[in-house]
């Protein structure tokens, strides 16, 4: 048995834990996963594919992997994704070698994506932790959209109108937070995580018999 940087105990070589995220536009899933990723070498984000426009700041093959609708559409066809959906007009997918190779190698892995993609996750992976992120209010998820500065108007009205659907989701979920003060909600992840990794079938049982 061993221990990973992410606290997590593991049976040696196996494969890594899947974390999935969920949340409204603007809640704060983004912000939440880098710092996670950045505190716990031994836990990834795997980059998503998408036909949206790269914001300002954002780089190919860091934030996300930027293709067209036609390159999209061929990889569906090719059936690289292991989930995809539209979300506000755009597609985005996970590429399945991503994340197998990350699993693989024994890195967890954080997914940030939609509902949608969620449950396409939860009916073909059966060993995935799903967690939903709420924001304290609408009010607050509202004035979060603005002061990122980075979509249009339009684009944050539609924003908070999906949302109003996407937190009725939360039940499919195996935990909730919500994500209010940034610090406190970085210790209930991380609770998440850590507890994951704590679980008997994650025990090797060759290090029971060795005791
Ligand atoms: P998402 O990835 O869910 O769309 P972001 O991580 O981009 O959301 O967060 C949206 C905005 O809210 C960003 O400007 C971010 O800095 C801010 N933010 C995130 N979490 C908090 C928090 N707990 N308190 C205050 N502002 C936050
Ligand atoms: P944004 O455009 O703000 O980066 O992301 C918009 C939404 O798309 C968010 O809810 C985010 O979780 C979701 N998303 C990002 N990557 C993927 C993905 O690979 N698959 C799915 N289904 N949703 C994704």
């Amino acid at each position: 048995m061993t221990r990973s940087k992410t606290g997590i105990r593991k049976k040696s070589a196996a494969k890594g834990d899947l974390f999935i995220i969920s949340a409204p536009s603007g809640a704060g899933k983004t912000t939440l996963s880098n710092k996670l990723s950045a505190k716990y070498p031994m836990l990834k984000h795997s980059v998503s594919y998408t036909t949206r426009v790269p914001r300002i700041g954002e780089k190919n093959n860091i934030h996300y992997t930027f293709i067209s609708r036609n390159k999209f559409q061929s990889m569906i066809k090719k059936d690289a994704f292991a989930e995809w959906a539209v979300v506000h007009g755009n597609l985005y997918g996970t590429s399945t070698k991503r994340l197998t190779e990350l699993r693989n190698k024994g890195y967890s892995v954080l997914l940030d994506i939609d509902t949608q993609g969620a449950m396409q996750l939860k009916r073909k992976i059966t060993d995935a932790v799903f967690i939903f992120i709420l924001p304290p209010s609408m009010k607050v998820l509202s004035e979060r959209l603005k002061g990122r500065r980075s979509d249009m108007t339009d684009d944050i009205k539609r924003r908070l109108k999906n949302a109003k659907k996407e937190v009725q989701s939360y039940r499919d979920y195996d935990y909730v937070v919500v994500n209010d003060d940034i610090s406190k909600t970085l210790k209930e992840l991380e609770s998440i995580i850590i507890s994951s990794g704590l679980k008997t079938d994650k025990v090797d049982s060759a290090v029971i018999k060795a005791l």
